[in-house]
């Protein structure tokens, strides 16, 4: 563009005052107020200006400034945290929060968020009370364990029962279970921090009775075991039965902690799914403590479970760690709602958004995606193949890593050879839907996988704001 046309260009937009006093500009006022209208005004003048040097044509209204506007506005109020759709496969995705939770606990978290409420304050007696008796009788109740406390995830629940049971000590663990959870959580560093030093006993495939013998008789002070949550050790293996090791350490009069990870309150195959080791068999089996998480299996917020032996347990509340670890009243209160449930497991996979996903029927998931495909096909357009296949799903959060639950997908493919690059920005492109939709890229093509959703309506509604192909 010659200069005097680009001065012409520039001079025609309207001035900040004209755009904030036209008619398109008197809702977006009232909805977001003057101030950050004004900013927004601002910022939609220095992007038009930026295109007509570019040698972009813009189209100087007020209407179209205000346009402009409004999209800069309702960009800035959109929360950072927000749903999606969870497409990927993974019941249980740690980066897409974990477990759901059923109506029931988010009716409970809303009762106590909006006002006050007992946290701490004994209503029979009047006087103050301790987070935890809303939760430790459901807790002990349904594992079996005399006392239960309460903290923000299973790491710390780890972190606090080694700091307070072990500091200063030797912990034997086997070499086996040495594991890493994602997030950097690897047992040989939260020892550390937790105070104790790490006995390694036995070798990474085998450990024997005689390995954690020799490393009590020279001194360790406790015993923990650690689910292997996220890896199986296969072949030529040996691990030491739990009860033979809860006698050594009764023998020993030491502590003996299992780590659970996921820790399933019910037994899964009941339902038809894989046995995923319980904090009821664990503590039948001698554990004198078990730590797992509340936003696993068990289907409910975050936050870690420590439950075992009264005085043990008494101890772990008194350490004053436990203060900074505590969890708040909506996760107490969605917990509790939550562990009501278990209480008619018959009803359970109705009732807990986690389970029903795990054992949902097939051809349930099938008809959601037969429903969703056309309307994907619309779309889309004609630039992609899109075919129902089978899929596998993942339980997710390291429980029974290498099971999967058959499932059906739709499978999004370029209905030409463009690879992967565009199959990058279709996924972009559902990601920055109104809520975003996350599916998972697998030889080549985009698998949406239909066992975590439950609203096919609002999904189709949703895709009619997929923004264009550029
Ligand atoms: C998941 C897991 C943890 C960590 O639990 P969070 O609730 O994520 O903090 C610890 N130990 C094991 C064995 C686990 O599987």
């Amino acid at each position: 563009m010659k200069s005097d046309a680009l001065n012409q260009a520039l001079a025609s937009l309207p001035a900040v005052d004209r755009v904030l006093t036209s008619e398109a500009a008197a809702p977006l006022a009232a909805e977001f107020g003057r101030l950050a209208l004004t900013d927004a005004v601002r910022a939609a003048l220095d992007d038009m200006r930026h295109a007509i040097r570019q040698g972009g044509a813009v189209d100087p209204t007020p209407e179209v400034v205000a346009r402009f506007a409004a999209r800069r506005l309702a960009d800035a109020a959109r929360p950072s945290l927000r749903a999606v759709h969870n497409l990927t496969g993974t019941v249980l995705h740690t980066n897409l929060g974990r477990a759901a939770l059923p109506p029931e606990a988010i009716a409970a978290v809303v009762a106590v968020a909006s006002g006050a409420s007992n946290l701490e304050y004994d209503l029979e007696t009047g006087r103050r009370g301790d987070r935890d008796a809303h939760i430790e009788g459901q807790l002990a109740h349904i594992t079996g364990a005399e006392a239960a406390t309460l903290v923000n995830n299973n790491a710390a629940a780890v972190l606090l029962t080694l700091n307070t049971l072990g500091a200063g000590e030797g912990v034997a663990v086997s070499r086996g279970e040495l594991v890493e959870i994602g997030g950097a959580f690897r047992i040989p560093d939260v020892m550390a921090r937790a105070g104790c030093r790490l006995v390694e006993v036995g070798t990474t495939n085998r450990t024997h009775e005689k390995d954690f013998r020799e490393a009590l008789d020279n001194g360790a002070r406790m015993v923990m075991k650690v689910h292997t949550s996220n890896y199986v050790i296969e072949g030529f293996t040996a691990a030491v039965p739990e009860p033979r090791l809860a006698a050594l350490a009764r023998d020993h009069a030491v502590p003996f902690v299992n780590d659970l990870g996921s820790g399933t309150l019910v037994d899964l195959e009941r339902y038809g799914l894989p046995h995923e080791p319980t904090p009821m068999d664990a503590l039948a089996a001698g554990a004198n403590v078990v730590t797992f998480s509340g936003d696993k299996l068990l289907g409910g917020p975050q936050a870690g479970i420590i439950a075992g032996h009264r005085d043990l347990v008494e101890r772990i509340k008194r350490n004053p760690m436990k203060r900074a670890l505590r969890c708040d009243k909506m996760t107490i209160a969605a917990l509790s709602a939550v562990l009501r449930l278990y209480a008619d497991p018959d009803r359970l996979p109705e009732r807990l958004p986690t389970l029903r996903w795990l054992t949902r029927p097939l051809a349930e998931i099938n008809q959601i995606a037969g429903t969703v495909l056309p309307a994907l096909e619309a779309a889309l357009g004609p630039a992609w193949r899109i075919a129902i296949i089978d899929a596998e799903s993942q339980i997710g959060s390291g429980a029974l890593p290498t099971r999967t639950v058959p499932s059906r997908a739709l499978a999004v493919s370029p209905a030409m050879e463009t690879g992967m690059q565009s199959l990058e920005a279709l996924s972009a492109r559902l990601r920055r839907l109104p809520q975003p939709v996350i599916g998972r890229l697998h030889d080549g093509r985009l698998l949406l996988d239909f066992r975590c959703l439950d609203d096919s309506g609002a999904f189709v509604a949703n895709l009619a704001e997929l923004e264009p192909a550029p």
